[in-house]
């Protein structure tokens, strides 16, 4: 039984669902404080990853790098079960570059059963909740299945692909949360009856095959990173043995049995509703979209390194079982593979994210917070990144505390959360560093530096990261203090094969290393008392260095947004009597209530001119009320 009652509450904050996005808003809420209790249908499923055994990517790692500045959990779980690092667009600027690791399924979800073990403040309880239990406008508690209700004022609801979750293989469907696990049926139907706005996505995965049965030789071999790049800034070194994955691809005989087929895929075949992720497609709509391919890439990803089960990335499908069979055997290597688990697609429940405040609490339902699959987005990190967001946020409000809003000038999940709170979602949202506009800013490299001060002042990062960070700091400070001190002539600098021009200026170490191509190595035979500075503050100096010229000018550009940007729009905006704003305008405002100007710059179809008059109208407004 749990062990978090306070006063006449069952908790101060009650997290239902156990996945993602649930796990890192119960272990944020109870670092903070909270008396928090985590509610899932299976405590040993906790921390499950329904479909990829991957964590990261492009933009994706850089949420993960961002959770564990708060001293979140999905860097270092991530970290715990690594067997393969990889750092994706190596060649390509670190603003861009984005780091993935392949996990062993069964060390993630026994690193994460056992982080969510650890801290005292954090209960769980293994039940399903049926309903949620309302007084006066605000959530009051939970209904579990046996009829026991539990009290809260603050609840996190995390239910990824299970509210009103529909399984589909071929024609064949029946009701299910994912793969051996039944839906949230019940809860689905209140949701719908208190009115939310509720529509469906979809998505699906692939077949799971037998490594035993791939001929390992006919396929290319990709290796890990001689020099892996950690996700957690708090982990020194790997932790489990690094494997090698295969690539093999897809051949003109698997498209025409898919092209003959198509009509009998679930996800292709109209047989589901809801809309699917366009980044993420089936191979049925890759032969179908990019029909002028001969074949399509395909990662063989070892599960584990105790099992045999490889997820083969790039062939997620929803055609029935004997079509999926038949063309596996089309593919290099896979001639004689025997699949495990048939490939799926499910569609489920979510809610209109644009109902929601930038805190993640529901707008029309004071205390509920909603967070990861349920918000329309697709991905463990986009899911974990929510959930982080939310369980502080549920946490503070418990405590009493002002609530706490990221914004897209200072991390990824503030860019996440004002896409979704602003535009909404017409397919399942996957974070890219293409929609975050302060990249240069952003990096994953520095998310400790532009995070770990704002969470430590907020009371929720332990006491080893926060001296981690403060030894880092230390050291960049020095590193800095170094390069600035130590200077070059032009001449000397073209001695040493710097390119610099012929104009007779003194430049410092670190205005050389913003020099394209000179590196910090290039740097130490000419001063080798920089030999002392380690090798991960060497990185970020040279990072900062590259990018300083851009920096300077986008914190001048950010400084000025932030300024308009994070003004108030009074409640209760009468945007209807704003002359200036086209009609379509007014009712996108209605329906949004953007809670500041940035968020109103955000909407679809926003002009500059629209905006300068909502402006105007916002500080007439302001200006009357003090008056
Ligand atoms: P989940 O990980 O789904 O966790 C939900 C949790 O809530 C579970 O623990 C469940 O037991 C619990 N729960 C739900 N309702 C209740 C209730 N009423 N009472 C108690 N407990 C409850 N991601 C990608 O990035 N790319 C893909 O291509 C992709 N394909 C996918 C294909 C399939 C078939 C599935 C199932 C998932 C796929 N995912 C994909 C999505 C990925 O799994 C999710 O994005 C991620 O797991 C979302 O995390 P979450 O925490 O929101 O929800």
């Amino acid at each position: 039984m749990f062990h978090v009652k306070r006063d006449s509450l069952d908790a101060d904050v009650i997290v239902v669902g156990g996945g993602h996005a649930g796990l890192e808003a119960a272990h944020a809420a109870a670092r903070l404080g909270a008396t928090t209790l985590l509610i899932t249908h299976r405590l040993d499923r906790i921390g499950e990853m329904s479909c990829n055994p991957a964590i990261g990517g492009l933009g994706k790692g850089h949420l993960v790098r961002e959770i564990d500045a708060f001293d979140g959990l999905m860097g270092r779980l991530a970290d715990a079960s690594a067997i393969q690092y990889r750092l994706l667009n190596r060649r390509k600027g670190p603003a861009v570059q984005g780091p993935r690791t392949q996990a062993d399924r069964g060390l993630y979800r026994l690193a994460a059963q056992s982080a969510a073990r650890k801290l005292r403040s954090l209960g769980l309880l293994e039940a399903e909740v049926t309903d949620l239990a309302i007084d006066g406008g605000a959530v009051a508690g939970v209904v579990l299945s046996d009829g026991r209700t539990l009290k809260t004022n603050c609840i996190v609801l995390t239910t990824g692909t299970f509210l009103g979750g529909v399984i589909h293989i071929g024609d064949a469907k029946k009701p299910g949360g994912r793969f051996g696990d039944g839906p949230a049926q019940r809860l689905a139907e209140r949701l719908r009856g208190l009115g939310l706005p509720i529509g469906r996505l979809k998505t699906g995965t692939p077949p799971r095959l037998d490594g035993k049965t791939i001929d390992w030789s006919r396929v290319e071999r990709q290796p890990a990173d001689d020099d892996p790049v950690f996700f957690s800034f708090l982990t020194e070194k790997v932790q489990a043995r690094q494997i090698t994955c295969g690539i093999t691809r897809t051949t003109e005989d698997t498209h025409a049995i898919i092209r003959e087929n198509l009509e009998r895929s679930a996800l292709y075949g109209g047989h589901m509703d809801g809309r699917g992720p366009r980044y993420c497609p089936s191979i049925e709509d890759k032969v179908v979209r990019f029909s002028e391919k001969q074949s399509h890439q395909i990662f063989l990803e070892p599960e584990g390194l105790t099992t045999d089960v490889v997820y083969p990335n790039g062939i997620s499908t929803s055609l029935p079982a004997e079509v999926q069979a038949s063309y596996v055997k089309t593919i290099p290597g896979l001639e004689a593979a025997q699949i495990l688990q048939h490939g799926y697609a499910i569609a489920y429940d979510y809610v209109d994210p644009r109902a929601l405040r930038a805190s993640l609490e529901l707008k029309s339902l004071s205390g509920l917070y909603l967070a990861g699959q349920i918000n329309g987005t697709t991905g463990y990190e986009e899911a974990a990144a929510q959930g982080l967001l939310a369980g502080l946020n549920a946490a503070l409000t418990a405590l009493g505390r002002p609530a706490l809003t990221l914004s897209r000038t200072q991390s990824y999940i503030g860019v996440m959360i004002d896409d979704l709170i602003t535009r909404g979602v017409t397919e399942p949202y996957r974070m890219f560093t293409s929609r975050a506009e302060y990249r240069l800013h952003l990096r994953a490299d520095n998310a400790d530096q532009r995070l770990t001060p704002l969470a430590t002042e907020l009371g929720c990062v332990g006491q080893i990261r926060k001296e981690a960070f403060a030894r880092k700091n230390t050291a960049l400070k020095t590193g800095r203090k170094k390069l600035e001190a130590l200077h070059l002539s032009a001449k000397t600098a073209r001695m040493h094969d710097i390119p610099v021009g012929r104009d007779g200026q003194t430049r410092n170490a670190a205005e050389l290393l913003s020099i394209p191509g000179v590196h910090f190595e290039r740097l130490l035979p000419i001063w080798p008392e920089l030999r002392g500075v380690e090798p991960e503050i060497q990185q970020q100096l040279a990072f900062d260095a590259t990018y300083a010229v851009y920096l300077q000018r986008q914190k001048d550009e950010v400084r000025k947004l932030q300024r308009d940007e994070a003004l108030q729009i009074p409640s209760g905006m009468k945007y209807n009597a704003i002359s200036g704003l086209s009609n379509e305008l007014v009712e996108k405002l209605d329906r949004v209530q953007p809670e500041t100007l940035g968020q109103a710059g955000r909407i679809e179809g926003m002009t500059p001119a629209a905006l300068a008059v909502l402006l105007i109208a916002v500080k007439r407004r302001r200006i009357a009320a003090a008056g």
